[in-house]
């Protein structure tokens, strides 16, 4: 079943003599016990999509228009009293540094019981068994329930952090670069656990990176972001087997062990846009080597192949 489902989701930064389009009419959805893949270079704005999910775009930012349908309830349209019983409980979120949300000066355990209790309805007796389960469950000892986060290495801490994330009984999971701070081996680990915590507790989960090659492994649905226009989205297997967007096949020619059929393109030259004066039409036309005169005037639409999408028009 549908979980989330967004629908033309813009969301800009106003400053003061500027309008940043962050998110611009991005439709996406994610069913349950489903794993979808943001990527994206810097600034694409793969995190201010993953804030407006639960509203936590900081001013100047905005949502401007569209729906965000999660539970078949608009949050868009959610007053913020009932938005904060979903938020950091349905919805949860893994940051990249870890440190930003466990309290240095509190154990572990302490820190996941506290959430346990609140969201979970349980006794401190109970939440402390279910604290252990949860720490044993994203691969740290039981045992080490009473350190406290200093204690911990990088890789264990993130997974800390992602038991007190599954610690609210969540439906959906935003992980936003939960692995870049990371060494490879350990960045393969969270995935998995990612996987893992899907099969045994049925949570979907929103990965965002900057990295598609992480994502390639565990996600089910790929959705690629280019200057604040998500450009193309579909599986992981419609993806690798015949990717559609250039800048999609530029991503993935970075991936070792990954061939793509087009050869021309080798190297894209040029910066990200500047989303506060984005290029007409296609935002990604000044870097694409495909680029026609159409690119250049007129923003594409979307076209499907079955559930694959994308957004250039070389497919019309
Ligand atoms: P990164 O990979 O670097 O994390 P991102 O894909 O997550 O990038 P966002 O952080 O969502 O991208 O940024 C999208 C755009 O919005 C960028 O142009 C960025 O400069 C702008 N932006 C983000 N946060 C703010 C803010 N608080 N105020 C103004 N502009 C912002
Ligand atoms: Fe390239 Fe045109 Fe497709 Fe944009 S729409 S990716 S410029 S071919
Ligand atoms: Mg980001």
């Amino acid at each position: 079943m549908t979980l989330l489902d967004i629908k033309g989701l813009k969301v800009y930064y106003y400053l003061p003599d500027a309008v940043v389009r962050a998110v611009d009419k991005v439709d996406l959805s994610i069913s349950d016990g489903e794993i979808l893949g943001i990527v994206g270079e810097s600034g694409s704005g793969k995190s201010t999509l993953g804030l407006s999910i639960v509203k936590l775009v900081p001013p100047p930012g905005r949502i401007v228009e569209g729906e965000i349908l999660f539970e078949r309830v608009n949050l868009v349209k959610l007053p913020e009293k009932e938005m904060s019983k979903i938020r950091g409980k349905k919805i949860s979120m893994v940051f990249q540094d870890p440190l930003t949300s466990l309290d240095p000066l509190m154990r572990i355990g302490d820190q996941l019981v506290e959430t346990i209790v609140t969201h979970q309805n349980l006794s401190e007796e109970e939440s402390r068994k279910m604290a252990k389960k949860y720490l044993e469950m994203v691969g740290i000892p039981g045992d080490r329930l009473r350190d406290y986060p200093h204690q911990f290495s990088g890789g264990m801490r993130q997974r800390a952090m992602i038991a007190m994330a599954i610690a609210t009984s969540p439906r959906l999971v935003i992980a936003d670069e939960p692995t870049t701070a990371l060494d490879v081996i350990v960045q393969a680990q969270i995935m998995k656990l990612f996987s893992k915590l899907r099969e045994e507790l049925g949570i979907s989960f929103i990965i965002i990176t900057h990295d598609i090659s992480i994502v390639m492994e565990v996600a089910d649905k790929i959705g690629v972001m280019y200057g604040g226009h998500l450009v193309e989205y579909g599986s992981v297997e419609e993806l690798y087997e015949e990717p559609l967007h250039p800048y999609t096949k530029e991503l993935l020619r970075a991936v070792p062990n990954i061939e793509v059929k087009d050869v021309e393109l080798r190297y894209i030259p040029g910066d990200p846009p500047d989303l506060s004066n984005p290029p007409p039409g296609c935002r990604f036309h000044p870097r694409c080597p495909h680029a026609m005169d159409i690119c250049k005037e007129e923003i594409p639409d979307k076209r499907f192949r079955n559930e694959h999408m994308v957004r250039c028009h070389l497919y019309g």
